[in-house]
């Protein structure tokens, strides 16, 4: 069965957090993955590093990392000095996942997060940089062993990479065995013509899939089709990592980024959270099976 994973602010309203509680709390929960941003690993010492790789060994979770780039470290910024700084700043990152042996990053890795505020006719000179610096970037990623998902997001987040056909264009520019593709359902919702051809147009090349509804709760509880997004995953021989990435707090940091302000289930307290991060393990364990991927 692939490996099933959920990303650790579904619990938490700001991005930094205590890792080692909810390495704990997935595997009780029975994941196999845990996903968390990965810029709080620049914070953390090596010790600390070593001390969490070492709890998600013992209770059988694999870490894995995503991140929203700072605009601050926009790889594809036209200015020089803020795009080199993004490529130092996002080599230090996949080093720091290297050294937790972990093997792969995803999310807005390859632009700052948001679009442009200018008038913009064309992203290509955007683009031009993004992947003049991914050449580099990858380069830390293969001596490291980390595969470099690009994630294609909606346009509300990002103006390179909207959908599957730009993932794998942005992918074959780079040509590495370390550059991989991930999409995520939420974004495809809004941005794919059929989400179903979406995933069969990547097909071998997808590294890692993303859950989450079209607003974001667990899935199987908002109005996205999970037969046509598991037939697809079916028809693509899919075995790789399913990881949910809800988001249904508002507050936070995490409220403030991703842009919730309401709360999106009743009384989200932790053990109400616990119950739905149940849920959606099973329900994806359900379709897993219903699709022959189980
Ligand atoms: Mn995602």
């Amino acid at each position: 069965m692939n490996k099933l994973g959920i990303f650790m602010n579904f619990w938490e309203k700001n991005w930094d957090a205590d890792h080692a509680k909810y390495i704990k709390k997935a595997a009780k929960i029975g994941f196999d993955v845990l996903e968390f941003q990965a810029q709080p690993l620049l914070e953390m010492s090596k010790g600390h590093m070593r001390d969490l790789k070492k709890l998600a060994d013992e209770v059988g979770i694999e870490l894995t990392y995503s991140l929203g780039l700072d605009r601050a470290y926009d790889v594809s910024s036209p200015d020089e000095k803020i795009r080199l700084g993004g490529v130092d700043y996002l080599k230090r990152i996949v080093e720091c996942i290297g050294y937790m042996d972990g093997t792969l990053l995803s999310g807005v890795s390859y632009a700052g997060w948001g679009t442009p505020s200018y008038v913009m006719d064309d992203k290509r000179p955007l683009w031009e940089n993004s992947i003049k610096s991914m050449r580099e970037i990858i380069k830390t990623a293969e001596d490291n062993g980390v595969t470099y998902c690009v994630e294609a997001v909606n346009r509300f987040e990002g103006c390179l990479i909207n959908t599957a056909a730009e993932a794998l264009a942005y992918a074959d520019e780079i040509d590495s065995k370390n550059i991989g593709v991930l999409l995520d359902t939420y974004h495809m919702n809004i941005e794919e013509t059929s989400i179903g051809d979406a995933i069969r147009l990547v097909g071998d090349r997808l590294t890692s899939f993303h859950t989450g509804e079209n607003n974001r709760t667990a899935p199987g509880k908002g109005h996205l089709d999970w037969d046509e997004i598991f037939g697809a995953l079916k028809d693509i021989d899919y075995k790789n990592r399913i990881v949910s990435e809800p988001f249904v707090m508002q507050g936070g940091e995490v409220g403030r980024d991703i842009k919730v302000f309401r709360d999106l289930i009743d009384n989200p307290s932790e053990a109400r959270i616990d119950e739905e991060a149940a849920y959606l393990l099973n329900f994806e364990k359900e379709m897993l099976k219903k699709y022959g991927l189980a």
